[in-house]
C-alpha cells in the first residue's frame, strides 16, 4: 500500500538520481525492509555543491515577494499531503500517525512563518556623526548552506532550517538521517510541485554522513551548517567547520528538568508531564530527563502520574489510537535497558512499566533515590521518566543545573514570584512554566551550555542565515 508513496531517489538539482548504490530502510515497526535508498557519496555532494552555487546566484535576487510565494504554496502542499507524510514517518521512524499529523502541522508553520520573514528583512539608517556621511546596514543571504536533520522530527526539523535559509535567500541541501530519508525526500518533491526552482532545495540521503558531510565542511562555498542532533556528532562538526571558518548553528541534546511544587495545580501538572515526557516515545530533545517533586506531594503525584500513564496505548504507530509506538532501533533500545538495569542496582523502584516486547517499551516510571543514577546524567531518549523528591527551591534550582546541556526546563507552581525567580535561576534556554509543550513557530528554540549555539524558528532563525553589510556613503 505504502511503496507507491515512498520516493527513495536523492535529490541533485533538477534531477531524481537512483544512478548510484542504496542502502537498505528497515522499518521498527515490523523489522522489515521498506525500500532501497540512494546512498550518495563525495561525488554526489560535489554535484550538489555545484547545483547549489549555481541556484544560489539566481535564488539571492529573486524579490521576497516571489520567495513568500513559493513558500506559502509549498506550506499549503504539505498540509495536504499530512496523512501521507505522517504515514511515512509511521513506517519509518515508528512515530504514531496520530501525533505525526501534529508534527505535519507543526512543519508547515515554520515554512508559513518564514514566507512571511522572507518581507521582512529590513535593514537600517543610522544617524551619522558627520554630517556628510550616510550610513546604511542591510542584511543578505550568506550563501549555499547544508542542514543536517536528526530522525525524531523527519519533518519539522526539515522545514524549520529550510523555510528561514531558503526565505533569507540562500539555498539549501538536505542531509537527512539514514534511519528518515523518505520524509525530506517526499518533502522536496512537494517543493518541486509548489515551483521551487531546482537546486535551491536538494537531499541526499547516504549511510555514510560523515564522508558525505565532510565534502561540504571543506568547500569554502558552502557558507553555513545548521545541524540538529546529539552533542558528540555537534561537536565534531564544529571542529570541522574552523578549515574554512563556516558558521554554524547547532541544536543539539538535551536533559531537561521538571520541576514540580506542592502549590501547583497537580491535574494540570500531570498532563504536561506525560506531554512533555512520552511524546514521540520520549524522543525528543526537550522531552523531561528528571522529574523533581517536591517531598509532601511525591507520593500523591506519583500515583496521579501512575494512574494518566496507563491511559497510554502502545502499539503499531499506523494505528490510529496509538499513543506510544516503537523505539527507533536496536541501539535505542539497549540504551534504554542499560539505563534502567543501572537505576536498578542503586536502588531505583519501578512504579509502572519496565518492559519491552520487540521495540516497544512500554511507558515507564522510576522512583529514584541515588543521584550517581547514569539515569540523571544522559539524554534518555525513550519512555523512560526517574523521579526524585526535593525539599527546597534552592536545593532543586542546584540539582536541576547540575548538567552539561542547558536546552529545555520546565516548572510547575501556581506562585508567581516563584516562577519568575526560577525562571532567571534556571541555565537552560528555554523555561515551560506550567507549560510542557513549548515548541512554536514564533519563538526562538535552542540550547546554552552543550546543547548548542545558535536558535531556530522566529524572527531569531532567519538571521542565522543573514550576513550584516554596512554601506557608508561620504556626501562630501
Ligand atoms: P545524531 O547526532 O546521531 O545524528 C544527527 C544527524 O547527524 C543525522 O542526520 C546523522 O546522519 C548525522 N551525522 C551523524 N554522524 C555524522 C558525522 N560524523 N558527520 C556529519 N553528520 C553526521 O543524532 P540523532 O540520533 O539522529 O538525533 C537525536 C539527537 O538529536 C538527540 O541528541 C536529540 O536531543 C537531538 N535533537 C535536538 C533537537 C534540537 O532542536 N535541539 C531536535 C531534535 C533532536
Amino acid at each position: 500500500m505504502m511503496n507507491k508513496k515512498f520516493i527513495t531517489q536523492a535529490k541533485i538539482g533538477k534531477n531524481w538520481v537512483d544512478n548510484l548504490g542504496s542502502f537498505e530502510l528497515i522499518s521498527p515497526v515490523d523489522g522489515k525492509v521498506i525500500g532501497l535508498v540512494s546512498d550518495c557519496t563525495p561525488k554526489e555532494a560535489r554535484w550538489a555543491i555545484e547545483e547549489s552555487q549555481k541556484a544560489f546566484e539566481q535564488w539571492k535576487d529573486t524579490p521576497a515577494e516571489h520567495r513568500y510565494e513559493i513558500l506559502s504554496l509549498w506550506a499549503e502542499l504539505i498540509i495536504k499531503e499530512k496523512t501521507t507524510l505522517a504515514e511515512i514517518m509511521a513506517f519509518e521512524m515508528g512515530k504514531p500517525v496520530k501525533e505525526g499529523k501534529k508534527e505535519v502541522d507543526y512543519a508547515a508553520s515554520f515554512v508559513r512563518w518564514y514566507a512571511e520573514e522572507a518581507k521582512r528583512i529590513y535593514g537600517m539608517t543610522i544617524p551619522p556623526s558627520i554630517a556628510s556621511k550616510r550610513i546604511i546596514v542591510i542584511y543578505e543571504p550568506v550563501g549555499p548552506v547544508l542542514c543536517i536533520t536528526p530522525w525524531n522530527f523527519p519533518s519539522a526539523m526539515v522545514t524549520r532550517k529550510a523555510a528561514s535559509a531558503i526565505a533569507a535567500g540562500c539555498t539549501v541541501v538536505v542531509k537527512p538521517s539514514e534511519h528518515s530519508p523518505l520524509s525530506a525526500l517526499f518533502l522536496v518533491d512537494l517543493w518541486d510541485k509548489a515551483g521551487g526552482p531546482p537546486g535551491v532545495l536538494q537531499v541526499l540521503p547516504t549511510s555514510n554522513p560523515g564522508e558525505l558531510c565532510r565534502t561540504f565542511f571543506e568547500d569554502s562555498r558552502i557558507r553555513k551548517v545548521s545541524f540538529t542532533g546529539s552533542v558528540p556528532v555537534g561537536k565534531a562538526l564544529y571542529e570541522q567547520s574552523a578549515k574554512t571558518l563556516k558558521g554554524v548553528l547547532l541544536e543539539l541534546g538535551g536533559n531537561a528538568p521538571m520541576i514540580v511544587f506542592a502549590d501547583a495545580d497537580l491535574d494540570l501538572a500531570v498532563r504536561e508531564t506525560i506531554q512533555a515526557k512520552f511524546r514521540n516515545a520520549g524522543q525528543a530533545c526537550i522531552a523531561v530527563n528528571r522529574l523533581y517533586v517536591e517531598k509532601g506531594i511525591v507520593e500523591l503525584f506519583c500515583n496521579k502520574l501512575v494512574e494518566e500513564t496507563k491511559r497510554l496505548k502502545v502499539g503499531n504507530p499506523l494505528d490510529e489510537n496509538t499513543d506510544i509506538g516503537p523505539l527507533v532501533s536496536e541501539k535505542s533500545l539497549e540504551k534504554i535497558r542499560r539505563l534502567l538495569s543501572d537505576a536498578l542496582s542503586k536502588g531505583g523502584k519501578i512504579l509502572y512499566g519496565g518492559e519491552a516486547k520487540g521495540l516497544y517499551f512500554n511507558p515507564t516510571i522510576i522512583r529514584i533515590n541515588d543521584p550517581a543514577s547514569e539515569i540523571l546524567k544522559e539524554e534518555i531518549f525513550g519512555p523512560l521518566l526517574p523521579v526524585l523528591s526535593f525539599e527546597s527551591e534552592r536545593e532543586v534550582v542546584r540539582l536541576a543545573n547540575s548538567t552539561s546541556y542547558g536546552l529545555a526546563s520546565y516548572i510547575m507552581t501556581s506562585d508567581l514570584k516563584r516562577a519568575f525567580r526560577l525562571s532567571h535561576a534556571l541555565q537552560f534556554g528555554i523555561v515551560g512554566i506550567n507549560d510542557g509543550r513549548p515548541s512554536c513557530c514564533q519563538a526562538p528554540f535552542g540550547g546554552i551550555k552543550e546543547s548548542g549555539i545558535g536558535r531556530e524558528g522566529g524572527q531569531w532563525g532567519i538571521r542565522e542565515f543573514l550576513e550584516t553589510k554596512y554601506l557608508s556613503f561620504n556626501l562630501e
